[in-house]
């Protein structure tokens, strides 16, 4: 993968003006990192996303919305189409969150409609799967995993395989309450999506394959070293734009990027 992907969900956490100040920040904090090699990405509350998008440039950081409804207008209360994200600047949208796969109880096949949804519009679908702790007893995991994969890109062109992102987070290991995927687990689990990917949309498609699940500034080095791991996707360690930036220079240096440093 020729990018490094990292990005965070704010979850229902910031107001606009906790958005604008952390974006501002963050901006400001990498602006001597080069985005050749590095894509930054948040993912606000959709209230803010106007006011987000103004605020810093999208050569700097990239937006993306929590969800996304599958149709381009309708009677469909409380629901946020397509168009009104493209509207706001919106470039990336977050489906199947595991919140919104267990908390809210959306399927795969609604997961389904809104990647193709996100495609026919020229969004960036960043598909979440991952399997429970339950499963992950079972001895079902990459089961789950598969299947994620193959209802949630169902009828996909693969000719826009370059348009998607999946990113692993085992439901276990996300939140207050969760352990980190040791990195052994990370990169076998990673391995399987990858060769799923690959069945799916061919052997040469591009997909970056993020990890995330309680992602911090002591295990971002060990994680982001492994082959089959393309960039993170953190959630309450990059809520704070220095510890985010922190995050994101050690992760740059474990792979040898400092390359990655703009020649003033
Ligand atoms: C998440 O909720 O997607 C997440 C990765 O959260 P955390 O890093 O806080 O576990």
């Amino acid at each position: 993968m020729d990018k490094l992907y990292l990005g965070t969900n704010t979850k229902m956490y910031k107001t606009i003006a906790d958005t604008v100040d952390f974006l501002t920040r963050l901006a400001a904090n990498t602006a001597d990192l080069s985005r050749d090699a590095l894509e930054l990405f948040v993912i606000p509350s959709f209230t803010t996303l106007g006011e987000a998008r103004q605020c810093v440039p999208r050569e700097s950081i990239t937006l993306g919305a929590q969800n996304m409804g599958w149709e381009d207008q309708g009677q469909f209360t409380g629901e946020i189409s397509p168009l009104m994200l493209r509207e706001v600047g919106v470039e990336i949208v977050e489906i199947g969150h595991s919140e919104r796969r267990h908390v809210l109880h959306e399927t795969d096949e609604e997961e389904n409609r809104k990647v193709l949804c996100a495609l026919r519009h020229g969004l960036r679908p960043l598909l979440c799967i991952g399997e429970t702790a339950q499963q992950k007893a079972q001895g079902i995991a990459d089961e789950i995993l598969r299947i994620q994969l193959k209802i949630g890109l169902q009828g996909m062109d693969p000719a826009q395989a370059d348009r998607l992102m999946i990113a692993y987070e085992p439901v276990w290991a996300i939140g207050v309450s969760g352990v980190p995927a040791s990195a052994d687990y990370a990169q076998e689990k990673h391995a399987v999506i990858k060769r799923t990917l690959a069945e799916l949309l061919g052997e040469d498609a591009q997909v970056p394959v993020l990890y995330g699940g309680s992602v911090n500034d002591g295990n971002c080095e060990e994680l982001i070293a492994l082959p089959a791991v393309d960039g993170l996707f953190i959630g309450r360690s990059a809520w704070d734009a220095d510890r985010f930036d922190g995050i994101i220079r050690k992760v740059l240096r474990r792979l040898g990027t400092d390359a990655g440093k703009r020649e003033e």
